[in-house]
């Protein structure tokens, strides 16, 4: 049995002392459900001189939705997002990614936010929040910033997250009538990372693709990739423009050999999950 060693821990009352906490304090780690955290703690990955748990703040709780577009607080769980009820392609396939995160356990643990901020590439949400063009709302003691998902995430458990800095919040629009939404992840055993994650949201208009957004994560790439495909867009749905996106989301394959597969393997399964995406978000029109 592992035990994390004796640390300071601090449950903070608002937002804004949990901030001057993190300034004040430069080697504190931030716990919000804690399902990774703490194991890091117990595994003495990090080095943290306190413990800052942020999961009840009422400040970021609430998934709400106004004038098109979900504002999803940063310690909303897991399970919120899988049982609730709201509609529209764009919430739909949220919902899909959360329900793949690991088991009922997890989800009723885990955040939205620690599930983002670990900069893990093979968790669910981030390919689903990359189609879905996410904002992130960044707070630090002296003020906030927004930035978007696209630009967060700078290498394996690499985010653009300063030490004294907090997820607020998610925040997206729904994207509309018309679009289809996909999103698969491919593992080897229950509760294992994922080998392949693809997220996938598109829209075609008289047999043309009006709109085309893919993201692939999981252990056969750095970080959750988006994958270019504005060139399609205008053209026929056709299968030639599906191979061709087929092929550019295999090239983001680090494509190594380890105890998840051979190289050849993943970028075999990046090929076959992108193009069931490709298949469902285009339809009828292939
Ligand atoms: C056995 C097992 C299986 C798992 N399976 C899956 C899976 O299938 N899919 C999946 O996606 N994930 C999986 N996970 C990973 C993890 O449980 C989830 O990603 C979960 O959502 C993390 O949320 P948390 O609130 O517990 O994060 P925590 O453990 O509290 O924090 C994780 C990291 O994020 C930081 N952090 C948290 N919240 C914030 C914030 N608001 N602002 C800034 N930094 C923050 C923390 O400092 C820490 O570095 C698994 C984990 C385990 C142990």
């Amino acid at each position: 049995m592992l035990y994390p060693p004796q640390i300071n821990y601090e449950r903070p009352e608002s937002l804004s002392e949990a901030l001057s906490l993190l300034n004040d304090h430069p080697w504190s780690l931030i716990m919000a459900g804690g399902t990774i955290s703490v194991l890091s703690l117990k595994k003495r990955a990090v080095n943290a001189e306190l413990v800052v748990d942020i999961g009840r703040l009422h400040e970021l709780k609430g998934i709400d939705f106004r004038d098109g577009r979900y504002r999803i607080g940063s310690a909303v769980k897991i399970y919120e997002i899988a049982e609730s009820g709201f509609e529209g392609p764009g919430f739909s396939l949220l919902r899909q990614a959360a329900s793949s995160v690991g088991d009922p356990l997890l989800r009723n643990m885990g955040t939205v936010g620690g599930n983002v901020c670990l900069g893990d590439p093979s968790n669910d949400l981030p390919p689903a929040l990359l189609v879905l063009g996410a904002e992130l709302n960044v707070v630090n003691h002296a003020g906030a910033r927004n930035l978007n998902i696209s630009d967060f995430y700078k290498g394996p458990f690499r985010t653009s997250l300063a030490k004294n800095e907090i997820l607020d919040s998610i925040n997206f629009s729904e994207p509309g009538k018309g679009y289809r939404w996909f999103y698969y992840k491919h593992y080897i055993r229950h509760l294992d990372h994922s080998v392949v994650n693809v997220a996938a949201l598109g829209k075609v208009i008289g047999g043309r693709i009006a709109d085309l957004r893919i993201a692939v994560g999981g252990m056969s790439v750095r970080v959750p990739t988006p994958i270019e495909t504005s060139w399609a867009v205008g053209k026929h749905a056709s299968h030639e423009e599906l191979s061709r996106i087929v092929k550019s989301a295999s090239e983001k394959c680090l494509c190594t050999d380890d105890r998840q597969g051979s190289a050849e393997y993943k970028k075999r399964m990046i090929e076959k999950i992108t193009q069931m995406a490709l298949l469902s978000v285009m339809g009828d029109a292939l």
